[in-house]
């Protein structure tokens, strides 16, 4: 008879891509710490269509340790659609993502499952102490950018880079990663409102592969994905506000200089034919070309922010998304409103 595997309680999500070398001694140390912390536990590696033989010192692995899941993907999508896969496998009721390289320390795990539920939070963040990394091609891009997304949203991290983090299985299956978006995945949830932690976890320096990611490149698509970042986290559900504000006041603009260009032309006391008509000509003004570029200008952004209004609501209706999350419902069973259409 074949034996039900019980489900587990926590889920470790690994994304793999060509790192053959770190998975033996990475498992090996996962296996310790979660046997030590006595749960039930599985843990899911998301093989990112490596072209070294992950997959098969993974399969080895899996004698050793049955609670290893392999996904291997057909080719590679990316870390996040790697996290996103394991989300979407994992059982667990706590959800553990880290690197494969063994950057992040195992060891810190039960540290951030018990603030997690001693502390009721829906993601607890790790926050990487002394890190391993240059300071010019890593650690100052990283403050930049966790300076900048700190001042454009409301989630409080100091470290948005890490990707050790616990989180509530019902936050992973609410939330929706696209892109790149796995560096933001604490803005991302705060679209559906969490309560979020910070837990000072180790760095360790890289010891196998490299990095898959270039020093520097990686600086400018962060800051557009920051960019995508803020404007859902703040006017997603309105564009109109942010398009319609910036065509008023291009628009306005442009009509404040068209009248004042009209006014100068009526009023300068000058009549066709007389002498000196041509002193002040509009034609050949900058200031024309300025005005008519601000009033286009003005109304291609409050074109823009309707059609960004529409969108917004097929977004909302066509994939039945909800405009709202519920944490928790208090009282007898029933079921959920959303459930039942
Ligand atoms: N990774 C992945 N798919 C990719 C790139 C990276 O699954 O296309 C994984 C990689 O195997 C590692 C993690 O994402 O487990 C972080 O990558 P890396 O260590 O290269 O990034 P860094 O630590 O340099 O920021
Ligand atoms: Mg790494």
């Amino acid at each position: 008879m074949r034996t039900v595997e019980p489900i587990p309680d926590i889920s470790i999500v690994l994304p793999v891509y060509n790192e053959a070398g770190s998975l033996p001694g990475l498992v090996a140390e996962l296996t310790e710490v979660l046997t030590q912390l006595g749960r039930r536990y599985e843990i899911i590696a998301v093989d990112d269509g490596s072209t070294d033989d992950g997959v098969a010192v993974l399969r080895r692995l899996q004698e050793q340790e049955p609670h290893l899941r392999i996904v291997q993907f057909r080719r590679n999508f990316g870390q996040t659609a790697a996290f996103a896969a394991g989300f979407d496998y994992a059982q667990g009721d706590v959800i553990v993502t880290l690197d494969a390289d063994g950057q992040n320390d195992p060891a810190d795990i039960p540290r951030l499952i018990e603030m997690l539920e001693d502390g009721d939070y829906d993601l607890v963040n790790g926050w990487r102490q002394n890190r391993k990394e240059p300071l010019l091609t890593r650690k100052l891009p990283s403050m930049v950018a966790n300076w900048l997304i700190a001042n454009t949203s409301d989630v409080h991290l100091h470290d948005r880079g890490c990707s050790l983090k616990a989180m509530r299985r019902d936050l992973v299956k609410q939330i929706h990663l696209y892109g790149e978006l796995h560096r933001f995945i604490p803005e991302v949830a705060s679209l559906i409102g969490v309560r979020i932690a910070e837990v000072p976890v180790n760095d360790r320096p890289r010891r196998i592969g490299q990095s898959k990611y270039g020093a520097l490149s990686r600086t400018p698509r962060v800051i557009l994905d920051l960019l995508t970042v803020s404007f859902l986290l703040s006017f997603s559900g309105r564009p109109m506000r942010l398009f319609g504000g910036a065509g008023m006041v291009s628009s306005g603009l442009g009509i404040g200089v068209l009248a004042y260009l009209a006014g100068a032309k009526i009023f300068n006391g000058l009549r066709y034919g007389e002498e000196g008509f041509r002193a002040f000509r509009i034609g050949t003004n900058p200031w024309t070309m300025l005005a008519i570029l601000l009033t286009v200008l003005g109304v291609q952004f409050l074109m823009m922010g309707l059609l960004g209004e529409l969108l917004t609501r097929t977004y909302h209706e066509a994939q039945n998304k909800p405009i709202y999350f519920v944490r928790r419902v208090w009282g007898p069973p029933q079921p959920s409103p959303q459930e039942e259409t």
